[in-house]
């Protein structure tokens, strides 16, 4: 977060959301308190074969469960296909979380370990995986710690049959490494480059193995969702949307934090419900509905439902949901200008498009009157010839600001 593209006190007001605790677990939950509200019942049971693995992937996809680091692949089919693949398969589980404004996994991480641990045996189980890595960055010292001695703890409390080897691997805060085939470099020992796909890494994936890929909060809402039932999840949708999603608010809202909410809820009715309104002084001026990647909307479009699929339209998406609102006293065009120069940074420098079009960008959108023909040409290079996301999304807040607030750039 210390490299987002964001205001400065947009930074202040993330580590005040950290430090506010606002998820819906405020207090650290450890084993004893987890296995005393039903903990690893769930998993016990499918050792036992009182579950099976077809059982929790039904209710998965009964639930619209979809992959909540930011792409959306639909949990379920996710399984089958890698369930599919000849054995060993293996799991990388991604805790890297470098979307800047994004720090929901953190929290959840921090206040409920086993909740995610447990999510993540259920996964390895029901697909046969041998070898679990994950893969937690290396800024999240206290969490990293925090989450070793509670996979040490359920290890040698009361061993479940049949669990797989469980490698914790530190991230060295590279941004490109949550991408899912740079993590797996990563892991590797090899440097964080995406690879170029196919093959996909549920054939192809960590150590030439099919490889179970997850971020870590899908896999935290595996054990809820087949416990309560797939109809309390899908259930609890808004504007014709389905789900819940665990927005990461920051910026000018008078309560920052993690907002545990309906999936296709607009960003007004977000600060209006969930925030206590905007800050004092403030009103809405614009949004970033996904983090740096997803692009910049203006209050005008703060109807819109957020969620996978429906902000295409606009040239924007909600990828981790990292919402961060900046209100009158703030310039979309800088906002676009630190992001740009933080994808420049954190570029892998494999691909020409992508490596010499974040710089590129950077000098063009350093004027105060901007070329946007040229520019609008770069962004469809980049958006064709990148390998990966970071090339392809990078233009998104660019694009915007010309689409949206072109006063503030071509007056
Ligand atoms: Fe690397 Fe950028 Fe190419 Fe992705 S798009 S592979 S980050 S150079």
């Amino acid at each position: 977060v210390g490299k987002a593209a964001v205001p400065a006190a947009t930074l202040e007001s993330i580590a005040a959301t950290v430090d506010r605790g606002t998820s819906p677990a405020p207090a650290h939950i450890g084993y004893d308190e987890y296995v005393a509200n039903g903990g690893y019942a769930l998993l016990r049971a499918c050792a036992a074969g009182e579950r099976s693995g077809e059982s929790l992937i039904e209710a998965l996809e009964h639930a619209g469960l979809r992959g909540l680091g930011g792409a959306g692949f639909p949990t379920g089919r996710k399984w089958r296909i890698v369930k599919a693949e000849g054995g060993p398969r293996l799991m990388a589980v991604n805790v890297d979380e470098g979307e800047p404004g994004t720090f929901k996994d953190r929290v959840y991480l921090e206040r409920d370990p086993h909740r995610f641990i447990e999510g993540m045996l259920l996964a390895a189980r029901v697909v046969g995986i041998d070898d679990i890595y994950i893969y937690v960055r290396d800024e999240y010292h206290d969490a990293r710690a925090l989450l070793a001695g509670e996979l040490a703890r359920l290890q040698g409390e009361a061993p479940i049959a049949g669990l797989p080897r469980i490698h914790l691997r530190r991230g060295a805060g590279a941004y490109i490494c949550g991408e899912e085939s740079a993590m797996i470099e990563s892991i590797e020992g090899k440097r964080g480059m995406p690879r170029l796909r196919p093959p996909y890494v549920a054939q192809v994936g960590l150590f030439g193995r099919p490889t179970l890929e997850h971020n870590f909060e899908t896999l935290y809402w595996v054990r809820d969702i087949v416990e309560r039932g797939p109809d309390w999840f899908a259930g609890q949708g808004r504007n014709g949307r389905k789900g819940l999603r665990s927005f990461s608010v920051s910026g000018r809202v008078r309560s920052p934090g993690v907002k545990l909410a309906p999936a296709g809820i607009s960003v007004r009715e977000l600060i209006d419900e969930y925030c206590d309104g905007m800050a004092d002084g403030h009103t809405l001026y614009a949004y970033l509905p996904g983090g740096a990647s997803g692009g910049i909307l203006p209050a005008a479009l703060g109807h819109l439902p957020l969620d996978f699929d429906t902000l295409q339209p606009y040239g924007c998406f909600i990828g981790s949901a990292a919402v961060i609102v900046l209100s009158q006293q703030d310039s979309a065009a800088a906002a676009a200008r630190n992001m740009m120069a933080f994808f420049r940074d954190e570029s892998c420098g494999q691909c020409t498009p992508c490596r010499v079009g974040t710089a590129k960008a950077v000098g063009l959108i350093a004027a105060p009157r901007w070329d946007t023909a040229l520019l609008g040409e770069l962004s469809q290079v980049m958006r064709d010839a990148s390998i990966c996301g970071l090339g392809q999304a990078a233009p998104n807040p660019v694009d915007c600001v010309m689409r949206y607030f072109p006063h503030e750039v071509t007056a």
